[in-house]
């Protein structure tokens, strides 16, 4: 089954290459496309951490490695918003940098870090990037859920922020990370009521893990992510993602593949991704005709 990773990240700033650390992988290239080619993933939606200083005098879109700028094929990107650095002076600037870095095929939407940075996902703040993913039909994603970091806070990360986003925005698709974890039904909710919001099924397990013994042990957490996926009945607004380096992706591939029936494995991990990531149309045939690896 060919599988597109619809979240996961390719960074060396400190942390995460210590996540990758965990579970005896490195933030390279050859080995990203190992890891790749040995689970079938054919593409992966980097999400941006590292400010990309491209602009000067700009708050610059954060990309997914400081200094990457040739994306090899299987891979793009979400351009990360460091919210609490625009200010009212850099403010235009910095709405045409990320304007000016979206138009490339590679940039497939955008990402918040809700509860990271400590603003509503309604804020007016975010309202001129909400503008530009609707000119350029691209989706934000939205960090939701728990914080790896304590100094995140928990209420701007809660599923029910997205939905005011969502019906103030209707021609914006919105994608809540992580499935809202914990608050996961809440996050169902969210999607299911909204048209324009969907789900993405990263971060829900970190570090090596044997996914046998995860299933057998923590049963209760997947019968309870099963449960609400059923009861909302929209698996084509479900993606597979991996928050790669955070989780071994042959591991967790195979703990969604328990969560979601197998009927719509296709959907969830595959066709979905391209109906929210529109780009990705034009730019997966690239696949074949290039190759850098
Ligand atoms: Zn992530």
């Amino acid at each position: 089954m060919k599988i597109i990773d619809a979240h996961m990240h390719f960074s060396v700033i400190g942390n995460f290459v210590e996540t990758a650390a965990n579970i005896n992988c490195e933030c390279d290239i050859p080995t990203l496309k190992r890891e790749f080619d040995k689970c079938g993933v054919v593409l992966g939606v980097g999400m941006g951490v590292d400010p990309s200083n491209m602009v000067e005098g700009s708050i610059n879109p954060q990309i997914i490695t400081h200094g990457f700028t040739k994306f090899p094929p299987y891979l793009a990107q979400c351009l990360g918003i460091a919210t609490d650095m625009i200010t009212a002076e850099n403010r235009e600037q910095t709405l045409a940098a990320y304007e000016k870095l979206l138009q490339e095929p590679s940039s497939l939407g955008f990402k918040i870090y809700a509860g990271y940075q400590h603003y509503f996902v309604d804020d007016e703040i975010y309202h001129p990037f909400f503008k530009m993913a609707e000119k350029y039909d691209v989706p934000v994603v939205i960090h939701t859920g728990d914080t790896a970091s304590s100094h995140g806070k928990l209420k701007y990360a809660h599923p029910l922020t997205v939905d005011e986003a969502a019906v103030d925005f209707p021609k914006v698709r919105f994608v809540i990370a992580h499935c809202g974890n914990p608050w996961i039904i809440d996050a169902t909710e969210v999607a299911m009521k909204n048209p324009n919001v969907y789900l993405d099924m990263s971060g829900l397990i970190e570090g090596l893990v044997d996914s046998t013994e995860f299933l057998r042990e923590r049963a209760g957490y997947i019968e309870h992510l099963k449960t609400w996926l059923n009861y909302m009945d929209r698996y084509d607004k479900v993606m597979y993602g991996s928050d790669w380096p955070l989780a071994d992706m042959k591991n967790y591939i195979e703990i969604i593949k328990a969560v979601i029936p197998k009927k719509y494995h296709q959907a969830v991990f595959y066709d979905n991704a391209l109906n929210v990531f529109r780009k990705l149309k034009d730019y997966l045939p690239r696949e074949k005709a290039v190759r850098i690896d």
